[in-house]
């Protein structure tokens, strides 16, 4: 078997539905994405690479809707392919989305009907349908409040990643602001939704707790980017702002996660997002059974 980006998806918590939306996809090289060791990658019988031995990520949004509330976590890359070429390595790394808004078409959402964005935070790949470049920075989601912490907004906004290809655009900066709101450990932007602060990947990170009627589920982020990072916490991702920190943040989630049985929600997971954790089981991680 060989990995694939995971396709729209939904779990249903019980008066709340998580719904994974594709946008694209990432691939990487091994060595790159885990400079300190990748070997661990292929220890558990996990398939998370293509036929041609690159990392494969998804990319996309989930979509949460509770009542008649429909937010988004993340937003995906947007209609582009940002290259991620290391010196040293020869193979295509790409990122890559372009479909988020199509398939959220498809399950009967349309842009102006999302009234929150919940940021985990600010890189590319999460942030990149919020506006449109080419029309003045038009929201997308022209009825959406965002959310993202202070920390997080602040680290964006210092001279050295002007122009980073891996984070915000100015746009896209500018549309949060115009109608942000403060994310602190503990918020609960939407009934049942609670940030956890998750802090390594970037400074301002959090993951969201999500509780249903009949069962729970800790949507991730960035904190930990593929399933074998929740079995070997110390796998350094490249992009991981502290890396000694995120590790730290990788092994609290897993233990809580193993703690509450939450369904543990990673967006960037290749075939299914949405998997369970039970470190007694063999394997400990299998895809949840919608
Ligand atoms: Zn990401």
């Amino acid at each position: 078997m060989n990995a694939s980006p995971a396709p729209t998806t939904s779990l249903d918590l019980g008066g709340t539905t998580l719904t994974y939306v594709p946008d694209g996809e990432f691939r990487a090289e091994p060595a790159v994405a885990y400079p300190s060791g990748h070997e661990d990658l292929f220890t558990d019988g996990l398939d998370v690479v293509d036929e041609n031995g690159m990392l494969v990520l998804s990319v996309g949004a989930l979509l949460l809707t509770t009542g008649d509330r429909r937010v988004l976590v993340d937003a995906g890359i947007g209609a582009r392919t940002i290259p991620l070429v290391r010196p040293g390595t020869t193979r295509d790394a790409y990122m890559r989305g372009g479909t988020l808004l199509q398939n959220l078409h498809e399950i009967g959402v349309e842009p102006d009907e999302v009234d929150a964005v919940l940021l985990t935070h600010l890189h590319a790949d999460h942030v990149g349908w919020l506006g449109d470049e080419s029309a003045d920075g038009a929201p997308t989601f022209p009825n959406a409040e965002y959310w993202v912490t202070d920390e997080e907004r602040e680290f964006w906004s210092r001279p050295e990643h002007d122009g980073d290809p891996v984070g915000p655009r100015p746009h896209e900066l500018r549309i949060v602001d115009a109608r942000r709101r403060h994310l602190v450990e503990g918020s609960e932007p939407v009934e049942g939704v609670r940030a956890v602060r998750t802090a390594g990947h970037t400074p301002g990170h959090v993951a969201f707790s999500v509780a249903g009627t009949r069962a729970r589920a800790l949507v991730v982020g960035d904190a930990v980017h593929c399933p074998a990072e929740v079995l070997h916490p110390g796998m350094a991702w490249v992009g991981d702002h502290d890396a000694a920190t995120a590790a730290r943040t990788r092994e609290g989630l897993a233990d809580r996660v193993a703690r509450d049985g939450a369904v543990l929600v990673g967006p960037h997971f290749p075939d299914a997002v949405f998997r369970r954790y039970d470190p007694a089981a063999t394997p400990p991680l299998t895809p949840h059974a919608a």
